[in-house]
């Protein structure tokens, strides 16, 4: 049985419902996925009793924007209580600074000379956490850009002119947030980061898990992970990343985990459970 672990819907910045996107994971013969939208954990309920009807096992997650050294980074939660009064208070913060940044994001692009709402932005994300993907697509929708990528490449990507900073939890507050709710927390894709010289203190600070296995990894990135994950006694975690369709071809069933790392995984989550 195989795993995927780090996954998007329409709750974020996916483009799937969680619906649609646990009958994709059946068909692509994953036996396990973890939900894993950004800053938010409201999909969760839909995804889980998506899963249940397609008979493949659901498990909690979270991808929290965190920053470590004045960097951003993307820690993984997962096996954590749902109900978990700080983690929730938490997130709706995050969502809050996410739809501040939309208005600023925005702001720059009307001085760029580009009439574009913040409403208009809202309407396509139709989600809490708005992020750089919904301005993206209501630039391509209204025909200011001929694609996404385009769009970052103007106007979102960092040191792009349309680009705005965004106030993070630290990479000390989320773990302990994930770890008080019961769960586990994993650097997300690391090979993407440039960032393994905060992997140590990322480990000292309580960090459980490496997400090894990933779709932009390549075969020398995953060795090299798992060699690091094996030195630091850390969880091997990994997934697709899939946010939707990718040029027609979703990344969902790109990357399977194998579910012994799963059951690893949920053990090292039970243990630290109260
Ligand atoms: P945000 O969380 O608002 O800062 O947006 C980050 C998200 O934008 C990432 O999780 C990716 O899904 C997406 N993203 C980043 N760079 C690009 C790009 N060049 N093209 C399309 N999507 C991107
Ligand atoms: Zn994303
Ligand atoms: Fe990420
Ligand atoms: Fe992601």
């Amino acid at each position: 049985m195989f795993a995927d672990l780090h996954l998007h819907t329409n709750f974020s910045d996916g483009t799937f419902s969680p619906e649609e996107l646990a009958a994709r994971a059946n068909t692509a013969g994953l036996g396990a996925i973890a939900l894993t939208d950004h800053d938010t954990v409201d999909g969760c309920e839909r995804m889980a009793a998506a899963c249940a009807k397609e008979g493949i096992e659901f498990i909690v997650g979270c991808e929290f924007t965190v920053e470590q050294g004045g960097r951003e980074l993307h820690l993984l939660g997962y096996c954590f209580d749902l109900e978990n009064v700080a983690l929730r208070a938490a997130l709706r913060k995050y969502q809050e600074v996410r739809r501040n940044r939309v208005h600023e994001i925005v702001l720059r692009l009307n001085g760029l000379g580009i009439p574009m709402q913040v409403e208009r932005v809202m309407e396509i994300a139709n989600c809490d956490a708005p992020g750089r993907p919904h301005v993206g697509r209501a630039l391509v929708a209204d025909g200011h850009c001929r694609s996404l990528d385009e769009a970052f490449q103007r106007f979102l990507k960092k040191g792009k002119p349309a680009w705005a900073p965004k106030a993070k939890l630290s990479s000390a507050e989320a773990l302990g947030l994930i770890h008080e709710a019961g769960g586990v927390a994993a650097m997300a894709h690391p090979g993407i980061n440039h960032m393994d010289e905060v992997i140590p203190d990322l480990v000292s600070a309580g960090m459980d898990g490496l997400e090894c296995f990933y779709t932009r990894h390549s075969t020398a990135m995953t060795e090299h992970y798992l060699m690091m994950a094996e030195r630091h006694g850390l969880l091997v975690t990994g997934g697709s990343d899939c946010h939707g369709e990718n040029k027609g071809r979703p990344l969902l069933g790109g990357v399977k985990l194998p579910y012994e790392f799963v059951e690893k995984l949920k053990a090292a989550a039970t243990r630290v459970a109260v």
